[in-house]
């Protein structure tokens, strides 16, 4: 006889994309064989149904108090794991880290719209067939009379959307004529199916009867296709194609099945199809670094120091193709689509098959066929933006994170994780190398280098010895003349350049017109009517925008303030420097990559295969242009209003600032012919600035980390971030003073223990109204990871105890890398 109890297994299941920590059922005898860690299940939760991911199963019975009964799980959903037991690990750490639900966490590891949703659907009762025979004529019980049960869009689609339908299901359901349940219904993201001919016997086997000009060309066909092609592939060469496949079919030379069509993925830019070049003697030394870690699975980061131009993606590539060779897969993550798509070429030449590309970009049946071959195993490598980190690659044996410095690694709403943080975090749990990659290393992992904790490896030569661009600084407080935006020197080098038939990228970062409308009576400077932001004018589109919730105005002439005309523009945008810039030079070709021009990543490879192709002379952008990109034949960069970034009040500005003119002035002299580099600023003296003259970005790194230690700033502290946000201004400044209190308590508590935490503020945040919620935060420094742990489990846990900070948002952002 069977032991019952032996069998019986408990599931920890965790409900997607609710708030709710892990919840316990029973796995039902029945269903026992087919449970497994990673697969998806559907549970009843309190008086509804619900999709959630199993993360645990034992056999024991938990620990679970007493008046709670176990419920068991409804039905298994998937036939193989869908999160591998890594990823659940992996988000586990990133839910405590960064004090978020779980089930959230763990919907980043799969592609949107995968789970089934449920449905309403609706029956006919005993009582409603009286009531139709009976009562008044109703469409809706006439439809589902029949014993048919309809779902919610099916009666929608027999019976339009009336107004009044739901009026009626209502009315129905109530007097108990109809019965409402739920259906689940797999969403928008099921594959696509084609028909596949296959060939089952040689076209010489071919019977004499059948021996027809026709039949024999679609047999060779097929053999020159490798024995199998798509059904749709014989409809451009031949009339008629389902009749001779059938006369196929008769003689058993051919049989038809489905399979399934991938969607297409593809972003890439148009490369030049080069041989892959013999790395140099510095790469190999690099390669020589690495690779012994990679084939013994060794947890071991690596900062990749290497200037602009001394090619690192060479190194990438070669590891990636070692990785292959070794059987492992391999994690790419970059910051930006805009990156993605000059690598995904290069990929893509290299070894296309293993390939799957992961970004918003991607509709969403494409990103779900790119997910499902990754959690097949099908493709092995995977270049992806920030979500990637989340991918579930099997066999992983190596990540690269490029650009690791790059702001966008940092997601900035609901979970705000840092892509290159948890990046680490999966590489130390998996004991596989990891490559941080930048010209510009983020103070951050540059300090944990000097540390000894990542091994530094330098690239400080661009690739053939070539030089790095000469930079010149232009002080604009002398500029006088015409032209607002473009200097003398700027005006001429760009004439140059343009004669010699070589290229210019120029680079301001704002997008738009005017940055501000100003009242030339009162003063007043036009602002959203939901954010505490100034407006900027987009020309192209005759509108004012607020750049930080998209609201659109009408441009007035009249002040809102104290309704007299006399508004004036001030300040530029791109919009404004190409105008300025066709003034200048007339005759040349010029392109503007910014967010108005550029909404698909496709727009932006449109753009650049144009650059790469010589079609364009001038490139003038946002940072869009500073990023990644290798063109031979651009030998001028311009800068624009080089210290507008140095203005915002945040200890990160002289960082991020030379960061990004480094990498922008990067861009200039990669080919043969040397670069130059013209910087516009009207800070000429702000030692930033003065950084960028020699290049030298180490020396910078040591100049500012001396700075952060003596305010004991990051990386020499641990910060916090606790934002506090509601529709109303006195509810958000009273809620952040208990709030404050509270962590001054906790803090107190703490202190006893000899572990010193500092709160700051509460104040007002910098951006103090955003889509029309005031917005207070509180700042905490700690001196390790584990009281910053401890001091905010402490204080969420009183929180929510405290029934007036429910009535405010409350957001926690961990390492925050915005302090506005
Ligand atoms: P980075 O990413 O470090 O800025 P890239 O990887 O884009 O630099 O390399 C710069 C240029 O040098 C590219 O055009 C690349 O094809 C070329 N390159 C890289 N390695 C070699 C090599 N070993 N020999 C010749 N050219 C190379
Ligand atoms: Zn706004």
């Amino acid at each position: 006889m069977q032991n019952s109890i032996s069998e019986q297994a408990f599931a920890e299941v965790v409900v997607f994309n609710a708030l709710e920590q892990a919840l316990h059922y029973v796995i039902p005898a029945q269903l026992g064989t087919r449970a497994e860690v990673g697969k998806r299940v559907l549970i009843p939760l309190g008086r509804r149904e619900a999709v959630g991911l199993i993360v645990h199963i034992q056999r024991q019975p938990p620990d679970l108090a007493r008046d709670v009964s176990m419920r068991p799980v409804q039905a298994i959903i998937d036939e193989y794991p869908i999160v591998p037991e890594d990823l659940i690990r992996l988000s586990r750490w990133v839910a405590r880290y960064y004090f978020h639900p779980l089930g959230k966490v763990l919907q980043l590891s799969c592609p949107p719209g995968i789970h089934p949703e449920p449905v309403a659907s609706y029956r006919i009762t005993e009582e409603g067939k009286k009531a139709l025979v009976a009562g008044p004529p109703s469409a809706l019980l006439t439809a589902v009379s029949n014993g048919t049960e309809l779902t919610l869009p099916q009666i929608k689609a027999r019976l339009g959307t009336l107004p009044s339908l739901w009026k009626e299901i209502n009315l129905l359901e109530k007097r108990g004529w109809v019965e409402r349940r739920f259906v689940w219904n797999t969403p928008s993201v099921r594959s696509k199916s084609i028909k596949m001919l296959k060939l089952l016997k040689p076209a010489s086997d071919l019977p004499a009867h059948a021996r027809n000009e026709k039949l024999q060309q679609i047999m060779t066909l097929l053999e020159t296709s490798g024995g199998e092609m798509p059904m749709k592939n014989l409809r451009s060469r031949t009339k008629n194609p389902d009749y001779w496949v059938s006369r196929l079919r008769r003689e058993g030379m051919v049989s038809i099945h489905h399979a399934e069509e991938l969607r297409e993925s593809r972003c890439a830019q148009d490369l030049p199809c080069l041989e892959a070049p013999e790395p140099s003697t510095d790469q190999q030394r690099i390669l020589e670094s690495i690779l012994p870690h990679l084939e013994s699975n060794s947890f071991k980061p690596f900062l990749l120091y290497g200037v602009t131009g001394s090619g690192k993606t060479e190194i990438y590539l070669r590891l990636i193709e070692q990785a292959l060779k070794l059987g492992k897969g391999v994690l790419v993550v970059v910051p930006e689509i805009a990156l993605s798509t000059q690598l995904e070429a290069l990929f893509r030449q290299r070894f296309d098959a293993s390939l799957a590309i992961w970004h918003s970009g991607l509709p969403t049946g494409a990103r779900y066929d790119q997910w499902r071959q990754v959690v097949a195993g099908s493709k092995k490598v995977v270049l992806g933006v920030r979500s990637a980190v989340f991918m579930p690659v099997s066999d992983l044996g190596l990540i690269i994170v490029d650009e690791e410095h790059d702001l966008s690694y940092k997601q900035e709403d609901r979970l705000r994780y840092h892509a290159r943080d948890v990046a680490l975090v999966r590489a130390q749990m998996l004991k596989i190398p990891i490559i941080l990659g930048s010209a510009t290393p983020s103070l951050q992992s540059f300090r944990q280098s000097s540390l000894g904790r990542y091994e530094l490896l330098a690239l400080t030569q661009r690739i053939l010895d070539r030089p790095l661009p000469s930079i010149q600084i232009v002080d604009m407080r002398k500029e006088k003349g015409e032209f607002r935006i473009l200097s003398r020197q700027m005006r001429e080098a760009i004439q140059e350049t343009i004669g010699n038939r070589h290229q210019v990228i120029i680079f301001l970062n704002r997008r738009g017109f005017a940055t501000f409308l100003l009242c030339r009576t009162c003063g007043l400077v036009v602002q959203c009517s939901q954010c505490s932001v100034s407006l900027t004018y987009h020309r192209d589109k005759e509108r004012m925008c607020c750049h930080y919730c998209g609201s659109e105005y009408a441009p007035s002439s009249q002040c809102p303030g104290c309704n007299r005309s006399g508004m004036v523009y001030h300040g530029f945008g791109t919009e404004r420097l190409e105008q300025e810039l066709r003034q200048i030079v007339p005759e040349a070709r010029i392109i503007r990559m910014d967010r108005d021009t550029v909404s698909h990543p496709r727009d932006m490879a449109a753009l650049l295969n144009k650059v790469r192709n010589q079609e364009v002379d001038v490139l003038i952008g946002t940072q869009m242009v500073g990023k990644g990109h290798d063109f031979p034949h651009v030998t001028l960069v311009g800068i624009i209003n080089a210290d507008t970034s140095l203005q915002i009040s945040d200890f990160r500005a002289g960082e991020t600032t030379v960061q990004l003119l480094m990498q922008v002035a990067g861009r200039a002299g990669r080919g043969v012919e040397p670069g130059h580099v013209i910087i516009q600023t009207h800070n000429p003296q702000h030692y930033t600035i003065a950084s960028l003259l020699d290049m030298d970005y180490l020396a910078f790194c040591n100049q500012e980390l001396a700075a952060r230690e003596v305010l004991q700033y990051p990386p020499y502290t641990k910060f916090l971030k606790l934002l506090v946000t509601a529709a109303e201004e006195e509810t958000t400044r009273t809620s952040a003073g208990i709030l404050v209190e509270l962590c001054r308590e906790v803090a107190v508590q703490l202190r006893v223990q000899d572990q010193p935490v500092v709160i700051l503020g509460p104040a007002p945040a910098p951006l103090s109204k955003l889509k029309n919620r005031y917005r207070w935060h509180i700042f905490v420094k700690a001196w390790c990871n584990k009281d910053l742990q401890e001091f905010t489990e402490a204080v969420l846990a009183k929180a929510r105890e405290l029934p007036d900070l429910r009535r405010v948002e409350l957001t926690v952002d961990r390492d925050p890398m915005s302090t506005l």
